[in-house]
């Protein structure tokens, strides 16, 4: 890598005018849900800069240049419109999804996925269910969020995902290090950073986070490669408050993250998935008769049967929280083996540099 190479990468989030109708229904979320107007405005400030976005499979690394790289963090139903915005300037953007909410009611679809892509925007992941501090998972749970993560994309776009971000921003080098173990050949944090970093073959990349209150001016700033330093020392004094506040600190992310509770047809729908859903995973233990991720069978994934091992009924009743306790307890259990059930995406066009 060059030392004078230098990306300027921007984390958005959804941009929608409803904040309930797009991505996470959480308190902590809405500071990063821009109305369409600001963001309007922020991309007309981009636009006046010296870079126009490019995709981080077309940044030369061994070269000394600057790049401008926009991100948009969980996949709600607002990515749609907002990569339409982009082609509409002639710009693409990276799109990471968190896999387990794939066609839940404010999150994209897997046809919705397909076309993000086939509009050429880099589809990553952004872990399989968002763990709300990563750098606190276990080295095996931080790599199944990859692995089962990137599987479903991989199958769902027929092709390989190699690009991802880092949920919730709280990084470590053993995350950096699941990344690079996953097969990720580029990792986004939420470190303000111009000059990206290598964990093994995993090119590391720094963002800002862009914000509700986050002025035009201020990203045209960042876009031309100035207030970087600033922006990160913020951030260095927020990190050092974290983990010298753990305690603090995971009550509340814990409060922050409390999902608004779904409507009770909703959380029947889902129940009544899991129920259907049901079904072993090649390898588990007799006695875990696991659930199948309901998100596996919306993307057209179906469990595997093993011989001698009958599917109990799932007798539930639908109390409030349970679509939260259910995505708590299924999400990694898919089995791998079902993941060939998944018909390819048509018109899915790659893009070559991500596959070097
Ligand atoms: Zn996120």
């Amino acid at each position: 890598m060059d030392r004078g190479l230098k990306i300027a990468s921007l984390a958005y989030h959804d941009v929608t005018d409803d904040p309930s109708t797009s991505g996470l229904q959480r308190p902590g979320a809405l500071p990063y849900k821009l109305g369409w107007r600001a963001f309007r405005a922020h991309l007309d400030a981009l636009g006046a800069g010296p870079c126009t976005p490019t995709l981080v499979c077309d940044v030369p690394w061994t070269r000394a240049g600057r790049h401008l790289l926009l991100t948009f963090d969980d996949g709600g139903k607002s990515a749609l419109s907002t990569g339409e915005e982009l082609c509409r300037r002639g710009w693409r953007g990276h799109f990471f999804i968190v896999t387990s909410r794939i066609g839940t009611r404010t999150f994209l679809d897997a046809s919705e996925i397909r076309h993000l892509r086939s509009c050429g925007h880099v589809v990553g992941s952004h872990s399989h269910t968002h763990p709300d501090i990563f750098r606190a998972q276990t080295p095996h749970r931080m790599a199944e969020e990859w692995r089962v993560s990137c599987a479903i994309l991989g199958t769902l776009l027929g092709e390989q995902c190699v690009t991802a971000s880092v949920p919730g921003g709280d990084i470590s080098a053993a995350v950096l290090r699941s990344g690079a173990n996953a097969g990720l050949r580029y990792l986004f944090t939420s470190e303000p950073r111009l000059g990206p970093g290598q964990a093994d073959e995993c090119w590391v990349l720094g963002r800002f986070t862009p914000k509700v209150g986050s002025s035009p001016h201020q990203v045209a700033r960042l876009a031309r490669f100035r207030g970087w330093t600033r922006a990160r020392a913020v951030r260095e004094i927020k990190v050092f408050a974290r983990v010298a506040l753990a305690p603090l600190y995971r009550w509340h992310v814990a409060r922050q993250s409390r999902e608004s509770a779904p409507s009770a047809a909703e959380s029947g729908r889902r129940i009544a998935r899991l129920g259907r859903a049901r079904g072993p995973v090649p390898g588990a233990p007799r006695h875990a008769h696991r659930r199948l991720d309901p998100v596996a069978r919306s993307v057209g994934l179906r469990p595997t049967r093993v011989p001698g091992v009958r599917a109990r009924r799932v007798r539930r009743r639908v109390p409030a929280g349970a679509a939260r306790e259910a995505r708590a307890t299924a999400p990694l259990r898919i089995a791998a083996s079902g993941l060939a059930d998944l018909e390819h995406g048509a018109a899915v066009r790659p893009c070559r540099r991500l596959h070097r």
